[in-house]
């Protein structure tokens, strides 16, 4: 018999790895953030995957944080800035050795919730897939892509990759899933915080090349003096490829601002900012470049962590 796969967040992605591990026959448990939202989805077909433009329903089963059943492995699939409190609801039920997937962008939230387990097996995920929600318990799959999965603790990849082979999720496992995340958290830096100081899609911000390319020269530095130096090799080339290739897009940081939604910044260009002061390192233009975003959100009466 399979473990259970508990997934912890029913948004984009839990719903894109719960929809794809259901259809493969795997078993699936969703945690809903409380009794409302329980009945909220229990009045629902259950989990909606639109692919192509194709509709498909998944009955998922969904359980609160209280259920009793113990918790073998769980993907967070919950926002940066919700992983750790999400997960402490769930602690009593985690089995001594259980094994946690965190799909959060950015950092600092990883280390949060391994930090709070010490017995548990936290194996961090990055991913390039891209989902959004259409509607209550409704995901677009919007963009294929790859997830890579390491842990930073143990080389060894778990038996369970084979799930996901069997589910159809795209994936690798990396021994350098950090190098991976910070050069991820890097584009991203580079790219969405302009994004929304400028209020344009990606590709505008080839008309603010010196702005871009002065962002990078710090972000490499401080990829390079936090140990990172894999991660900053060719940093701009890549950035003005990301720029070049996603022209038509708005960063998802845009987006969470033009939604009102609560955006990731302390866990990107707040990380990467923290990371600098830390290491006394001097990078005008990135402190000014979290100023600036802070104090337009601020302006925009969204939160600014
Ligand atoms: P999302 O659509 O906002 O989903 C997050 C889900 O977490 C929501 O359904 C929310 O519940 C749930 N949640 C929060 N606190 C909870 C709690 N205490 N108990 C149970 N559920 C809880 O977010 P997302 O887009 O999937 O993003 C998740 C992470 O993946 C982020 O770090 C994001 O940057 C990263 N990521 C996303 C994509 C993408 O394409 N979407 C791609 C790559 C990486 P409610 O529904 O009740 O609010």
């Amino acid at each position: 018999m399979s473990t259970t796969w508990h997934i912890l967040g029913a948004g984009s992605l839990g719903t894109l790895w719960a929809a794809r591990l259901a259809r493969a026959g795997l078993p699936v448990r969703l945690i809903l953030r409380d009794e409302a939202r329980l009945a909220s989805y229990q009045a629902a077909p259950g989990l909606t995957l639109v692919e192509q433009g194709v509709a498909h329903t998944y009955p998922v089963i969904a359980e609160t944080p209280d259920s009793p059943q113990p918790i073998q492995r769980l993907l967070v699939a919950c926002k940066a800035y919700d992983a750790q409190n999400a997960v402490a609801q769930l602690q009593h039920r985690l089995a001594p050795d259980a094994e946690l997937i965190l799909l959060q962008n950015g950092l600092g939230s990883q280390d949060a919730v391994a930090a709070q387990l010490p017995q548990a097996r936290c194996i961090f995920a990055s991913s390039t897939e891209g989902a959004f929600r259409d509607g209550d318990w409704r995901v677009v799959f919007a963009g294929h892509g790859y997830t890579w999965l390491g842990d930073t603790g143990h080389p060894t990849p778990p038996l369970w990759l084979d799930d996901l082979e069997a589910a159809g999720i795209p994936h690798e496992w990396s021994t350098d899933i950090l190098t991976r995340l910070w050069r991820k958290l890097a584009l991203n830096c580079a790219i969405n915080p302009l994004t929304v100081l400028y209020q344009c899609r990606n590709g505008e911000l080839q008309a603010h090349q010196c702005e871009v390319a002065t962002l990078c020269a710090e972000l490499s530095e401080l990829l390079e003096c936090c140990g990172q130096p894999a991660a900053a090799v060719d940093l701009q080339h890549e950035v003005e490829r990301v720029i070049h290739a996603t022209a038509a897009n708005y960063s998802s940081m845009y987006q969470d601002v033009a939604n009102a939604r609560r955006t990731e910044i302390s866990y990107l260009l707040g990380y990467a900012c923290q990371a600098a002061a830390r290491h006394r390192l001097n990078l005008p233009h990135l402190q000014q470049l979290h100023v600036r975003l802070v104090d337009e959100l601020l302006a925009r009466r969204l939160p600014h962590d």
